[in-house]
């Protein structure tokens, strides 16, 4: 039974929606009543639907558990032959601080995770164009010779683009960097397929959800330059499904896209995973994670900021509501052009408020996905908390490396102790997770990890490490990158 909605407004809106059933799991929304939730539902009562659903899938009351993960996040490299205007993390091959890690740097990460009760190690790097095949089978196998216990997430879409584009495969024709998309779709499916399984059988036991941003054309040929196409990226995912494994799918809004484009987003990823359990594939979709933008260091992060006060709709929104009602073909560059001028040249950054209505919908709209997890990293550790009230069942990793959105600004870091205390302060109990959300630990006795903590002081910081960072800080640059102030409660 749902509680009441907030106003009389609200409570009609649930009811055009059905919300009740869609709570039930009995019915689901349309996109565009998922836009009229976006647009007319007060926040807190997304809130409410959202987290009603959360507990019919993951219980409710102080038992109910909810989770996190302990895993590392490897940047195996940061070459990229794609040029991502959100993206302060990649370098060319020949820039002073581009890198590929040794095997014995990446052993000796992996060593440190597994020392402090780490199950998962998110590998993911940057678009190579020069490392063969060779490379990353000797890199699982080496990772699975030596931590045969530890789950090897990795590889996201874009990489596997890649793969399929500069790998020497026998059997299969190879195409210049970035330009896996001029091999015949069919070969290029057989060929992902092949790769696929040639890592799978050294090690590879997941795939992240990386690089799916925003899908909708309009939007992708403006922020993803040279990377994975929106297709592609689904391709990648349904082979990896058919093969068996699981994995994410995420959205990075807060930019020039509108309020439609998120939702055409997710329905692009909710239509698959409506495939993948029609032809019963063996693997699917079993979370889903999304977080804003961040805009430091980023060529779209300089563009300038919608004035909110303004009477003009934010143009992401004109163009994007244009697509969804069928009205301009999001391929036509000139046609979206006529239909909003300024889609693409001004952004809306997205703050708590905006998250938690995104995520709260998510929620709502994917009935047919286990898991939504809080984005914490960006939003900070309270927002994640509050997440848990807004649709999340899960809180992530406590986060011993993260290279790629702090290089766009982002710097928060948590222990375990600090994730448990997180969500046990939201109601909840702490359970630590595997990749298919099975518990591996839950903590509800004396000896949880955050019971265990004494003094909370000795969590206010932490050294987040950050693959290339000096390791004195630069007078000025205190608290940017390399170290990390962190305020749980005053404790
Ligand atoms: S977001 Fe990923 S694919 Fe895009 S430039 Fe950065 S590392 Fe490369």
């Amino acid at each position: 039974m749902l509680r009441p909605s907030t106003s009389s407004d609200s409570k009609r809106l649930a009811d055009e929606l059905n919300l009740e059933a869609v709570v039930a799991g009995d019915a689901r929304l349309s996109p565009e009543d998922a836009l009229r939730l976006y647009h007319e539902a007060p926040l807190h009562d997304l809130g409410r639907w959202a987290s009603a659903i959360c507990d019919r899938i993951h219980g409710s009351g102080p038992d109910a558990k909810r989770t996190y993960v302990i895993d590392r996040n490897i940047n195996y490299t940061n070459v990229c032959s794609a040029s991502c205007t959100f993206c302060a993390f990649f370098r060319k091959e020949g820039d002073d601080d581009a890198y590929v890690l040794t095997k014995e740097q990446l052993h000796d990460k992996v060593r440190e995770l597994v020392k402090i009760g780490g199950t998962q190690v998110l590998l993911q790097g940057g678009m190579h164009p020069n490392l063969g095949v060779d490379f990353y089978v000797e890199l699982l196998q080496g990772l699975k010779n030596e931590f045969p216990g530890v789950h090897i997430h990795g590889f996201s879409p874009p990489e596997f683009v890649e793969f399929v584009a500069v790998y020497d495969l026998d059997g299969f024709p190879k195409t210049d960097p970035k330009k896996s998309h001029e091999l015949p779709r069919e070969v290029w499916l057989a060929k992902l397929e092949a790769i696929m399984r040639l890592l799978m059988d050294a090690g590879l036991d997941s795939l992240p959800g990386g690089g799916g941003e925003i899908f909708v054309p309009h939007v992708r040929r403006k922020i993803g330059l040279g990377k994975a196409s929106a297709e592609q990226w689904l391709d990648v995912m349904e082979t990896a499904h058919k093969l068996g494994m699981y994995t994410s799918g995420t959205m990075m809004f807060g930019h020039i896209e509108g309020a439609a484009d998120r939702i055409m987003h997710m329905n692009s990823i909710r239509t698959r995973q409506d495939r993948a359990i029609e032809q019963g594939y063996p693997g699917k979709y079993i979370s889903f994670i999304s977080w804003p933008f961040q805009r430091e260091n980023t060529p779209l992060g300089h563009l300038p900021d919608f004035d909110l006060a303004s009477e003009e709709p934010f143009p992401g929104d004109v163009l994007a509501e244009a697509v969804m009602r069928g009205e301009v073909d999001p391929s036509d560059k000139a046609a979206c052009g006529v239909a909003a001028p300024r889609a693409g040249k001004v952004v809306r950054l997205a703050g708590a408020s905006e998250y938690l209505r995104t995520q709260a919908i998510s929620r709502i709209f994917f009935d047919n996905i286990h898991s939504i997890g809080s984005s914490w990293v960006t939003m900070g550790p309270r927002i994640g908390e509050l997440g848990l009230y807004y649709g999340a069942n899960d809180m992530g990793s406590v986060m011993m490396e993260e290279n790629v959105v702090s290089a766009a600004g982002t710097t928060y870091c948590l222990s375990e102790e600090v994730l448990c205390h997180l969500i046990r302060d939201a109601g909840f109990t702490p359970a630590q997770r595997d990749n298919r959300y099975d518990f591996l630990a839950v903590h509800d006795g004396p000896d949880a990890p955050d019971r265990k903590v004494e003094d909370w002081s000795t969590q206010r910081a932490k050294a987040l490490h950050i693959e290339n960072q000096p390791a004195e800080v630069a007078p000025g640059d205190e608290g940017k990158n390399a170290t990390i102030p962190l305020t749980v409660d005053g404790k």
